[in-house]
């Protein structure tokens, strides 16, 4: 039984010296109010700021408040990545260390987890970050990131979430790919949820992120469709489309054909033929790698044992 009182923060950090005490005190606050057994986990991400300096002197009074160090800036999904690892309570939670997240909301996540979700996502309805290069372009990816992954969520850029620890264990994370933990989580069966919470400008230090990030997120939701929908069955999606690719190229070539033989044009003269030529070796080409894939699938998980399965619980 998860124990709903039981927390590890997990709090990414990059160049915030002037946010980490504030933000500490907020969550001594809230957790001496609510009775949590808690773990900070502080992610220091090479910063180049005295981050870390703060960070071990709040370590030095509190030995419950833990520092990974990284060597140089890895991204908040590592440091997220890392923070799951090292994280052992029974639910983490996972917040933004520029004081923007507001820990008060810390108690209705965990209410939310209590009735029986296993990931809970905040909702920024209120944002307040600049509209143009932020709320504008993430309210586009967050309706194309609904519409692809198939789970609803209004706001999958927001850091605040909680999570039982054990599905966080099934999950592995690559690039920048932090903002799909509730879609990969759904895909290994977990129940996600949502809740409204509040969000603050920043005060102290720099965002680390501007609008080219709406293009990598893009990208990063092709990997996570693909990797959805066709990592244990790559043969059909190249497949199909391979087919589709030859029967277009055939429709064309059975039609010049036709024309050779019962309208007496000439082939020669009809640079078509080649075109259709063409789309029937590509989607050749696409089925073999389809094949390739399924290989290299078959490789993936035989060779180091992946499970292909996610178990909840083995009754005994
Ligand atoms: N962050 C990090 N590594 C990075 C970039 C950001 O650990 O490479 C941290 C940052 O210190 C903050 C959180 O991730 O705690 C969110 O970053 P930021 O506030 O810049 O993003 P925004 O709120 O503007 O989306
Ligand atoms: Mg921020």
């Amino acid at each position: 039984m998860v124990n709903p009182k039981s927390i590890s923060l997990v709090i990414p950090a990059f160049n915030e010296e002037k946010n980490i005490l504030p933000l500490y005190n907020l969550l001594r606050k809230v957790i001496e109010k609510n009775k949590y057994y808690y773990e900070i986990i502080f992610v220091d991400d090479g910063s180049t700021d005295n981050t870390l300096r703060v960070l071990k002197s709040i370590h030095k009074k509190d030995k419950k408040v833990k520092i990974i160090s990284f060597r140089k800036n890895f991204g908040q999904t590592a440091a997220l990545s890392s923070g799951f690892d090292y994280a052992r309570k029974s639910i983490v939670i996972t917040l933004d260390a520029d004081l923007q997240n507001d820990p008060r909301d810390i108690p209705t996540l965990l209410r939310e987890i209590d009735k029986g979700y296993d990931v809970v996502s905040g909702w920024r309805v209120n944002r307040k970050d600049d509209f143009l290069t932020r709320n504008f372009p993430s309210y586009f990816a967050n309706w194309l990131i609904s519409k692809i992954s198939g789970i609803k969520l209004h706001d999958y850029g927001c850091t605040l979430k909680a999570y039982k620890k054990d599905i966080l264990e099934d999950i592995k994370l690559y690039g920048e790919m932090h903002r799909f933990i509730p879609a990969i989580a759904a895909s290994v069966g977990a129940r996600v949820g949502e809740v409204e919470i509040s969000h603050h400008r920043r005060r102290y230090g720099k965002s680390k992120y501007g609008i080219d990030r709406t293009l990598r997120v893009i990208l990063d939701l092709l990997v996570i469709k693909f990797i959805l929908s066709y990592q244990f069955r790559p043969i059909q999606l190249f497949g199909k489309l391979g087919f589709a690719i030859i029967a277009f190229g055939s429709l064309i070539f059975i039609w010049l054909v036709y024309g050779r033989f019962f309208l007496a044009q000439p082939l020669s003269t009809r640079p078509l033929l080649v075109v259709s030529i063409f789309f029937i070796l590509v989607g050749i080409q696409f089925i073999i790698f389809g094949l390739l894939a399924e290989i290299m699938v078959r490789i993936y998980f035989e060779s180091q044992k992946k499970p292909t399965y996610f178990i909840k619980k083995i009754v005994k």
